[in-house]
């Protein structure tokens, strides 16, 4: 048990490593993250669902919609492992000297475009050096998700470390 001292404290990377050793173990803390109240489908609001192990996904048990905690809609289909994504999010979040994109790349062995789904509405410090696309903005559910033009959420690629606004490619036409 941890005492009430060490709430909030950063876990230690040993604690992290050993903690998040497996693929499963990681994929169930980024649903924890995403869904902190318990799932609820993006597409109907159904609150049960099944984990799908050929794709990685999770499953509505109503509509059947696919979806992940790792990704916005744009990069469902992304190769990450989510072991992968959790330890890109520790180590950014962790470290105070701020790592630079090729020293995650190499920790983490990745060479393949990454993508940064937030729902703060601020930015981790120089996360923009680390990540190929990034998506910012609590769902907030009068304003709509990407695809409802009043949304409040916004999906940028990062170009020469400038963060550009995609956002209108996701409303619906
Ligand atoms: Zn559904």
């Amino acid at each position: 048990m941890k005492s009430a001292k060490d709430k909030g404290k950063p876990m230690s990377f040993m604690e992290f490593a050993e903690k998040y050793a497996t693929e499963e173990a990681c994929r169930e803390k980024m649903f924890e993250a995403r869904w902190p109240e318990g799932f609820v489908c993006p597409k109907c609001g159904e609150k049960k669902c099944c984990f799908i192990t050929s794709r990685n996904a999770y499953q509505c048990n109503r509509c059947k919609h696919r979806t992940t905690p790792k990704v916005g809609a744009l990069m469902e289909d992304s190769p990450l492992p989510y072991k992968t994504w959790l330890w890109a999010i520790y180590l950014v979040a962790t470290d105070k000297r701020g790592i630079s994109g090729k020293s995650l790349q190499r920790q983490l062995h990745v060479t393949y475009k990454t993508a940064w789904y937030s729902g703060n509405s601020k930015l981790y410090e120089n996360a923009h050096h680390y990540f190929d696309y990034i998506k910012l903005g609590k769902y907030i559910k009068e304003l709509g998700g990407l695809n409802s033009s009043t949304t409040n959420q916004r999906f940028y690629r990062i170009e020469n470390e400038r963060m550009i606004d995609m956002t209108y490619k996701f409303y619906k036409q």
